[in-house]
């Protein structure tokens, strides 16, 4: 049986250890770090993520402020909502929830945020960043990938790391983050031998959103496995992209959906925000 991956816990630790240097950084600088959230419309899973940032800002001593607009509001409108967030000197991260409403234009808004206050790491200047292996703010999600392999003490130097996925938010830049720290990576998509790839993977990430698309069975055994996926199934029940039971019988460790990558994506925010307030990487 593998060994689970408690993100739940990690990501505790994470919050605390960046809650303890949000003390010394106030005592220090006598500044409150500040995270500016901005949500359009009402998707309801959007309201769910928004509010669990919200709390965990407030929980680890930052100020918070949530910016709830229309969604009919004008492209335009939004620009000069993120330019205002821009200028705001107790506002040191903004955030723009995705997805957005279908007539506004995402990859506008996101390079409007000052790439300095890009907490979520989705900025062209920071993915260029982190494509040249350069200090910048780094997407949360594989971030948080990154310290759970760590945790369970998995070091990708010298593995073989396969990536399903190949999102700008999730795949790419995990892909890119696991060739810095000198694993051997493939990236697999649609038109990949899924069977084939996953039989070779040390270390395997899958970012894609379809429950449970990777058998146990495909996995090499000993690999350890990260499962970003979060798929609600007609039951109601939260899957993985990875079939956890057969996996597990395979894997050395895995993480669980949920309680594994989800909650390291807020952790690593915070801790984002505080690298963003402090005055960057
Ligand atoms: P996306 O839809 O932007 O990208 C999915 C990727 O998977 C694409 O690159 C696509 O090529 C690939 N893909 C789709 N179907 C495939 C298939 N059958 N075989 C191989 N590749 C396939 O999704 P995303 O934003 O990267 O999110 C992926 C999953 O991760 C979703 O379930 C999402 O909910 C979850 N997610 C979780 C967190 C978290 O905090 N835990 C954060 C972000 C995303």
């Amino acid at each position: 049986m593998a060994q689970l991956i408690d993100g739940k816990a990690v990501a505790a630790r994470v919050r605390a250890e960046v809650q303890a240097d949000v003390e010394r950084f106030k005592a220090a600088r006598g500044l409150v770090p500040g995270l500016a959230v901005v949500r359009v419309g009402e998707d309801p899973a959007s309201k769910i993520y928004v509010t669990g940032k919200k709390k965990a800002a407030e929980e680890v001593g930052f100020r918070s402020w949530e910016h709830h607009l229309r969604e009919d509001i004008s492209q335009e409108a939004l620009l000069v909502r993120v330019r205002q967030l821009n200028e705001d000197p107790s506002v040191h991260g903004i955030l723009v929830q995705l997805p957005l409403p279908k007539h506004i234009d995402a990859e506008r808004i996101i390079s409007a945020v000052s790439p300095e206050k890009d907490v979520d790491g989705f900025h062209p200047v920071n993915a260029g960043l982190l494509s040249l292996g350069q200090p910048g703010l780094r997407p949360c999600t594989p971030l948080g990938a990154m310290r759970l392999l760590e945790e369970a003490g998995c070091a990708p130097a010298g593995k073989r790391a396969v990536v399903v996925g190949r999102s700008n938010i999730v795949g790419k830049p995990m892909a890119l983050m696991l060739l810095q720290a000198d694993a051997t990576v493939t990236v697999c998509h649609r038109k990949s031998d899924l069977p084939r790839e996953v039989a070779q993977a040390d270390i395997l990430v899958v970012a894609v959103g379809v429950p449970e698309l990777i058998q146990g069975e495909w996995l090499k055994p000993g690999a350890v496995v990260i499962d970003v996926g979060m798929n609600r199934k007609p039951d109601g029940k939260l899957v993985g992209d990875v079939a956890f039971q057969a996996a597990s019988q395979r894997a050395s460790a895995i993480t669980p959906v949920p309680g594994g990558v989800g909650p390291m994506t807020i952790a690593m925010l915070m801790r984002n925000t505080l690298i963003a307030a402090s005055g960057g990487v």
